[in-house]
């Protein structure tokens, strides 16, 4: 094998190599994990991940860049900018990649560790979190159930609707969620609001984007500009109360019916990953308007969309028992959002307000236009008329105590190597008593 010529994209690792590997050597998501009491900054690569912090102490990082790689988020790195985010992903795709220098591919062999047997935990040090409603599938679906005669309102094909969510309770995947109390009122109408443990527990399939670069209060990033602030993406869950959800949502918005808790899948992708799976933004049919100027530019709406494949699966006690396969609920793609993320960044600083480093802003759920294509249970079941049938015999309308959610999300374009965002998943526990 000794005269064989590397693939371009080929590793030393030959896992990172296979078709099915959702970490290939284009893809070098980034991640954090627990090492003797530290937490460190590594990179994915097939099934292992590559200890940043190792790496620096070793001299494989350029010494610009040691500061940052051995910061407990990626926030550090963050800041430095592009030219840094590029230097380390250039130095990193080298030293993996099938023709590293063998003394350095030996260091970094000793800076991996199997991802199966690692603590992951959260990359980034969220300072604000924007959770957008950027799916007009989801927006009309929902709308029909509340408001039959009008499901979308005036508003939505003009403006990228959003709210302020929760920071502090933005959690890595594999962190148990404990079934929230609060106030609902009963369908019947005429009964009174009582507080309970949420009867109507629901997921939202999302997506994170994260702000690399802060803008200024009182300057506007422009749609031109919007995308270079962006560092990467995850997969983002959202859980919902919804019994608390329609008691309390008027006139404010969403509040402790989703604060509880945010989940977060552990492995950031880079913007610099995703490039070959960029596509057009959502075709607005010739009755809906233009964006207006400070919403469109025409290579945004060429390339500004992100083609991402999505999955939500339900995992049940019953379903683990009987060894079961996790039972696949949706699917559906980035690509089906009316809003592109540069028109997200660019609607939020409009009137001035600034982003910080580390900024979350999610997606909203992302539905597409096929009714197996809902993203939440909320459409899928019609508020928890249709209960779900599963294999097991059971059925659901939200989910019950003991439930996992998993999501999961990917990108493949012709000639270039399939990649796996990895999973975002959480179990449900009882509330407390
Ligand atoms: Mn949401």
């Amino acid at each position: 094998m000794a005269n064989r010529t590397a693939h371009p994209h080929e590793s030393w690792l030959p896992e990172a190599n296979t078709a099915t590997t959702d970490f290939p050597l284009t893809h070098l998501p980034y991640g954090a994990f627990e090492h003797e009491g530290q937490q460190h900054l590594c990179v994915a690569i097939g099934s292992h991940l590559l200890d940043l912090h190792a790496c620096a102490a070793s001299g494989l990082l350029p010494p610009t860049l040691v500061e940052a790689c051995q910061a407990p988020t990626l926030n550090a790195l963050m800041s430095l900018g592009h030219r840094s985010w590029t230097l380390l992903r250039e130095t990193l795709t080298t030293l993996l990649h099938a023709k590293a220098d063998p003394a350095k591919r030996q260091a970094a062999e000793a800076a991996l560790h199997s991802i199966a047997g690692a603590t992951l935990a959260k990359p980034i040090h969220v300072p604000n979190y924007t959770d957008f409603y950027a799916s007009i599938h989801h927006a009309t679906r929902v709308g029909q159930l509340f408001r039959p005669d009008q499901p979308l309102l005036p508003n939505y094909r003009h403006i990228p609707i959003g709210y302020h969510g929760r920071a502090s309770s933005i959690i890595p995947s594999g962190t148990p969620i404990t079934r929230p109390s609060g106030q609902s009122r009963p369908t019947d109408l005429t009964a009174k609001p009582n507080f309970h443990p949420t009867n109507a527990l629901d997921y939202e399939l999302e997506l994170a984007l994260y702000v690399g670069q802060p803008s200024l209060l009182g300057s506007p990033i422009p749609i031109g500009a919007a995308a270079h602030h962006l560092f990467g993406i995850s997969l983002l869950n959202d859980w919902s109360a919804r019994d608390i959800q329609s008691w309390e949502y008027q006139p404010l918005g969403p509040f402790l019916a989703k604060n509880f808790a945010t989940t977060v899948s552990p492995w950031v992708t880079p913007m610099a990953a995703l490039e070959p799976f960029h596509a057009p933004a959502f075709h607005r049919d010739s009755t809906d308007p233009k964006p207006l100027p400070y919403l469109h530019s025409i290579s945004d709406q060429k390339h500004g969309s992100l083609d991402v494949k999505l999955e939500v699966f339900l995992s049940t006690k019953a379903t683990s028992a009987n060894k079961l396969q996790p039972y696949l609920l949706s699917n559906s793609n980035a690509q089906d959002l009316y809003w592109t993320p540069a028109q997200l960044i660019a609607h939020h600083t409009s009137n001035g307000c600034n982003l910080q480093v580390g900024d979350l802003l999610a997606t909203g759920t992302i539905s597409g236009p096929a009714e197996s294509s809902a993203g939440c249970l909320l459409e899928l079941t019609r508020n928890g008329t249709q209960p779900i049938l599963l294999p097991t015999g059971e059925s659901r309308t939200f989910l019950e105590d003991g439930d996992e959610i998993i999501l999961r999300g990917s990108c493949e374009a012709p000639n270039h190597p399939r990649i796996g965002l990895g999973e975002c998943r959480a179990t449900i526990l009882p509330a407390h008593t």
